[in-house]
């Protein structure tokens, strides 16, 4: 349980990697930090498992020894059409696999080591701002804070509490996708994160710890709704006729009895701040998960709140400038990735479109880097 009449420096909802960077940091300021998780640690979650290069030594300024845990090191990308054609690149920053049950899990340890109290099993119903300080509503009552940070994910309860913008747009069922994720076993270069295209969507393949490959495809609802909202009969009829994709799910070892699945993923703007509630991660802007970079985009958001979160907490005069500051931080470096990872979204999982695509880009390779680099940001 928090401490009855104790006022946080920082409350962070949500414990993915946005979330747990950001506690990790400001708990090495000394800072008073709470962080509500609504799942308990360790967990599984729908995500490719690819974090980019860009986010190696702030990991390691985390306190994860990323450098003796023999991770495997992807440098090189596949990218085929549902007909089968196939185009090879490098990477030139390239990432790294590893399994989010291991790396939330690892990052969360080091978190409680260095102070930070830690609440899973909490959900977080209501956030409230008012005589400059915050009240949070959880299962363990209400906890009060100085300052508080969204990183509750791409999709929460809190987001229509918070009655944000993007909740009240009409749903349409072509703009809503789902995502689902194996954990497999099979003979795969370990350098290699491969992107199998197919009818309305795209599926990505690579090794992470433990020897095993992450196998996560993201596709329309109306794509599922198509096949009697049947993974396994929408698998065999559309996701198959990519001849790499028939092969993989033929001759894979799938290590869970069932996937685990996420649905009503969207990609609209979002805002990255909600009556002073600072947000970061997915849940302040969602990037296609075709760019592969998302954890690393959570993790630079942490990085630039710890920067530059003002050091007198109950200064009303410097949250104004820090609200300031961080937004226009934030659109210098993301809002290209984002606008980018839409275009890649809607090129992607039509037959033709990515057919020819690829085909264009097989010419001209140098352009094929750039994009990708246009994916990618500098180490920080
Ligand atoms: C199909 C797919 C594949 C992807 N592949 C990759 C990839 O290969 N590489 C990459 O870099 N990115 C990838 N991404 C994106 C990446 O998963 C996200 O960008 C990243 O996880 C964002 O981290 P986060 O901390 O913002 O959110 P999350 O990691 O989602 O964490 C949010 C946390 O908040 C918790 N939470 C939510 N609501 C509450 C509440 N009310 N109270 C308490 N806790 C709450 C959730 O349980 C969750 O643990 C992929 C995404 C998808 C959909």
């Amino acid at each position: 349980m928090s401490e009855p009449n104790a006022i946080y420096d920082a409350a962070i909802i949500g414990g993915g990697l946005g979330g747990l960077t950001l506690a990790i940091q400001l708990a090495k300021q000394s800072r008073k930090v709470i962080l509500f998780e609504k799942e308990k640690y360790p967990f599984h979650k729908v995500c490719g498992e690819y974090i980019s290069n860009e986010s190696w030594d702030y990991l390691i300024s985390c306190g994860i020894h990323l450098d003796k845990m023999n991770l495997p090191k992807i440098s090189k990308l596949g990218i085929t059409a549902s007909n089968g054609f196939y185009l090879s690149h490098n990477l030139d920053l390239g990432g790294f696999g590893i399994s989010r049950f291991t790396m939330d899990n690892l990052l969360v340890e080091e978190a409680k080591k260095l102070g930070v109290e830690v609440h899973e099993n909490c959900k977080v119903s209501q956030v409230n701002f008012s005589a400059n300080s915050f009240e949070i509503q959880s299962s363990i009552g209400i906890t009060k804070s100085y300052y508080a940070f969204g990183s509750f994910g791409k999709k929460s309860n809190l987001d229509i509490q918070l009655n944000r913008d993007f909740t009240k747009e009409k749903k349409r069922g072509s703009s809503n996708f789902i995502a689902v994720k194996y954990h497999i076993k099979k003979t795969f270069n370990s350098e290699l994160i491969e992107l199998h295209n197919f009818k309305d969507g795209y599926c990505g393949i690579s090794q992470i710890d433990e020897d095993k490959l992450c196998l996560c495809y993201l596709t329309s609802e109306q794509n599922l709704k198509n096949h009697n909202n049947n993974i396994k009969e929408m698998e065999a009829e559309v996701l198959g006729k990519n001849p790499y994709l028939k092969k993989i799910f033929t001759e894979a070892t799938f290590l869970y009895g069932q996937p685990l699945t996420i649905s009503q993923i969207r990609f609209e703007p979002k805002s990255q701040l909600e009556n002073h509630l600072v947000l970061l991660g997915d849940a302040a802007g969602l990037i296609a998960p075709l760019c592969g970079n998302g954890m690393s985009m959570a993790m630079r958001a942490s990085s630039i709140i710890a920067k530059i979160l003002p050091k007198d907490l109950e200064s009303e005069k410097d949250r104004l400038i820090f609200e300031k500051e961080y937004q226009k931080i934030w659109k210098e470096n993301f809002i290209l990735r984002l606008s980018i990872g839409r275009i890649f979204q809607r090129l992607f999982g039509s037959d033709r479109i990515t057919f020819w695509a690829l085909k264009l880009l097989k010419q001209f390779p140098t352009l094929l880097s750039n994009l990708i680099g246009l994916t990618h940001g500098k180490k920080f």
